[in-house]
């Protein structure tokens, strides 16, 4: 990565102040925060008027293509804390061929699986533990489906942090063992993430563990914020008509949603937004039923299953947001199922030569959902969200062999 700043100086950031979620009350900025003091998420607020005086779109254009690109929008001072393992901007592919299956719509894809530690995970986490960096913090904690987890213990070792990490006991070995090998002290425990999360508060409150948990600090969403930025950059400075994201904590949905404020806010976009729609699994909808309640609230969803382990999450300290987000710009919340999941996953592989994550497949099958539903339109163009490769997922053995020493049928191979 290149920097035009050195080592040590202040880059030029914005930050003002952070601000509660839910009461608007104004927190300090440059002090270690988990929640708010109602015990809501912290957002993250800029001088936007500072930014939209410093930061042009062709200045812009000639920076190194990752995420600190857009160092003014983001919360890290000192050059010196980022704790960077290659966040690379991630491409926006067409799928034009399952597109034209289904009459021909304008549908992209955001393949974040391009990421370090193959999610989209990464961007939230290296913004966190960079902050983590800068406050002196020594010891971080989390509870994770896996790919959170993974992102963590990576940047945490990075920056010479501990990190200690508990995993619903079903979590695919793979997830358990790369955030061993990445130097964190992971558990697998007997119940939920929520449940997970509640060793993480006690571990808090009794030796003083830094909570990572999604929305319980204030960093994450703000490098889950540049999916957003880097959209719209890549669309020339537009927005879709519609973004597809797999919703479980909601981090990356309501980091769009800020985001393409403040992009309006200095200037970069104007004030269409895309219609953003919550995509959750059918074993585990919380916010497909509370939006569908009209209330503001989720309430937890009792034995969440689904083959997309990244949303599966019962209950959202964020879920409010995530509503808000959605009704704002006119979207929905939609439920797919497990088999829908798994069918769009084996078609955008076997057609498109695209192996996608479940919760991916789930954006994709949540799709197909709308254009037959007509909630959205083949005209419009739609945006679905790869949050991590497919490769991190067990995959379905083949068992075709072929004996080197018999004859070979070339022409039935
Ligand atoms: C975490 C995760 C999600 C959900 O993201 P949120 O922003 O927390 O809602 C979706 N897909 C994958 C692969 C994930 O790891």
């Amino acid at each position: 990565m290149q920097y035009d700043d050195n080592l040590t100086a202040e880059r030029p950031t914005f930050v003002t102040h952070l601000e509660c979620a839910a009461t608007g009350e104004r927190h300090e900025a440059d002090q270690i925060h988990n929640l708010s003091r109602a015990g809501k998420p912290l957002l993250v607020r800029y001088d936007l008027h500072g930014v939209k005086k410093a930061l042009s779109k062709a200045a812009l254009a000639n920076r190194s293509p990752d995420l600190w690109r857009y160092r003014e929008l983001l919360p890290v001072r000192q050059r010196r804390n980022i704790v960077s393992l290659g966040e690379a901007m991630t491409p926006l592919l067409p799928l034009p061929k399952v597109a034209a299956k289904m009459g021909g719509g304008d549908l992209l894809v955001k393949d974040e699986g391009r990421l370090p530690t193959g999610s989209f995970k990464a961007r939230g986490l290296v913004m966190a533990v960079s902050m983590a960096k800068a406050f002196g913090i020594k010891h971080m904690a989390m509870p994770t489906n896996g790919n959170a987890g993974a992102a963590l213990a990576a940047y945490a070792s990075r920056a010479g942090i501990k990190s200690t990490i508990f995993c619903p006991e079903d979590t695919p070995e793979v997830n358990v063992s790369e955030i061993g090998l990445q130097g964190a002290t992971v558990y697998r425990v007997n119940g939920l993430i929520d449940d997970c999360g509640k060793i993480v508060a006690e571990g808090k409150a009794k030796v003083g563990w830094f909570d990572v948990s999604t929305l319980k600090e204030p960093y994450r969403i703000e490098g889950k914020k540049t999916m957003g930025l880097e959209l719209a950059e890549q669309l020339g400075w537009t927005v879709p008509d519609v973004i597809f994201y797999p919703t479980g904590g909601g981090t990356g949905l309501i980091g769009m949603w800020k985001a393409f404020a403040e992009l309006e806010a200095i200037g970069f976009i104007g004030q269409k937004r895309p219609r953003m729609v919550a995509v959750q699994a059918a074993g585990c909808a919380p916010m497909v039923r509370a939006f569908e309640a009209g209330v503001e609230h989720a309430t937890r969803w009792e034995d969440a299953q689904t083959i997309a382990a990244g949303i599966r999450v019962p209950q959202a300290i964020g879920d409010f947001l995530i509503l808000r987000a959605v009704r704002e710009s006119k979207g929905f919340a939609i439920a797919v199922s497990d088999e829908a999941i798994a069918a769009g996953l084996d078609e955008v592989a076997r057609e498109e030569g695209f192996l996608m994550c479940p919760e991916g497949a789930a954006t994709y099958a949540a799709y197909k959902q709308s254009l037959a539903d007509g909630r959205v339109k083949r005209t419009e163009q739609a945006v679905l969200f790869n949050c991590a490769t497919g490769l991190k997922y067990p995959l379905p053995p083949i068992r075709r062999t072929l004996d080197r020493h018999s004859p070979i049928d070339f022409a039935a191979l």
